[in-house]
């Protein structure tokens, strides 16, 4: 076992200078008086407006704080791998620069975690963001609990908490696209949710323009399944039936009505295109299967985890 620090926070920074100082300070003063070993992990990534400076300085002032500095920028969730990979606490908990997630529910999210739960997820509650933000996010979470059948409210949040066993799984995953919270759930035995405050933005800009958080979606679809592909061969077989439904309705109301009925075969020929258009999305579909399992292989996530081994032998 690393040297038994109790509580990680992991906090991805990127221009956040305003508002470092009073992150810094809230994290410290909800972490001391917790009598639990704590640190707190800083990583810049890449920032341009002096945060970089800071987070180093603070790293040198405070011996409970990690520095951690990339090269450039990588994106949120590159970021926290990051900080990840240098935790060393028995338990990890991750959260926003920007304040949104406030520092003091972070004993709430300890608590929660009890003995025997391996993630705590959130709910925000009165979310302090703009409608657009609420519906596409709404709608991303109902998505993700279907496809993922863990049900979970909220994935978009940050502030999460997760045992050392499932930090450790999510990071010998090799995969550059990822979804920290949705990776971490497809580890967990048990999750748990609570309800968190939520704030808003203190300083600056959310650092999510609407190309970015398009390509997260993405990255959110493509890391939980492979499901979209199958969705192609799904509305080829609609297609396709439907066009010999078509066709079969147009050959009894032909017998029955005479040739004139069918405007002379124009029909028929609109059910035959059904059914070719139907089969050739059946291909696809075939061929978006032989990709999803390169995709998985490709991925080459372990196949299993091992939590602990148990044997008198090892015992001394
Ligand atoms: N962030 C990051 N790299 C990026 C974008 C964002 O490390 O490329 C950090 C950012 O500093 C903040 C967190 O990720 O701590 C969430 O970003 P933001 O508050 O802009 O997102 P929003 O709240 O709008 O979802
Ligand atoms: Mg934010």
């Amino acid at each position: 076992m690393k040297q038994g620090i109790n509580c990680s926070l992991v906090i991805p920074v990127f221009n956040e200078a305003e508002n470092l100082d009073e992150l810094v300070e809230r994290c410290l003063a909800v972490c001391k008086p917790s009598g639990r070993s704590f640190e707190i992990i800083l990583v810049d990534d890449g920032s341009t407006d002096g945060s970089t400076e800071k987070i180093a300085m603070a790293g040198r002032e405070y011996p409970e704080l990690v520095s951690v500095l990339l090269n450039r920028n990588y994106g949120q969730h590159a970021a926290v791998f990051a900080g990840l990979a240098q935790s060393r606490g028995d338990i990890v908990i991750t959260l926003d620069a920007d304040l949104q997630n406030p520092p003091e529910e972070i004993p709430k999210l300890l608590q929660a975690m009890g003995n025997n739960v391996d993630v705590v997820g959130t709910i925000r509650t009165n979310r302090h963001d703009t409608l657009f933000r609420k519906l596409s996010s709404s709608l991303v979470n109902s998505m993700v609990r279907r496809a993922t059948g863990v049900m979970m409210h909220d994935y978009g949040c940050m502030l999460r908490a997760y045992r050392r066993p499932i930090v450790e799984a999510m990071l010998q995953c090799r995969e550059h696209s990822t979804f920290i919270p949705i990776l971490a759930n497809s580890f967990a035995r048990t999750t748990t949710e609570i309800p968190v405050k939520h704030e808003p933005r203190r300083q600056g800009d959310s650092k999510y323009s609407l190309f970015k958080l398009i390509s997260l979606q993405f990255d959110l679809l493509t890391s939980m399944s492979t499901f979209p592909l199958r969705l192609l061969s799904l509305l080829g077989t609609v297609i396709a039936a439907s066009g010999m439904t078509f066709a079969a309705f147009l050959l009894i109301m032909r017998l029955v009505m005479g040739a004139a009925w069918a405007a002379q075969g124009v029909f028929t020929l609109f059910a035959l295109l059904f059914i070719f258009i139907g089969a050739q999305f059946i291909g696809l579909g075939l061929l978006g299967e032989y990709i999803g399992r390169i995709y998985h292989d490709v991925r080459a996530r372990p196949r299993y985890f091992i939590q602990e081994i148990i044997s008198s032998a090892s015992e001394q």
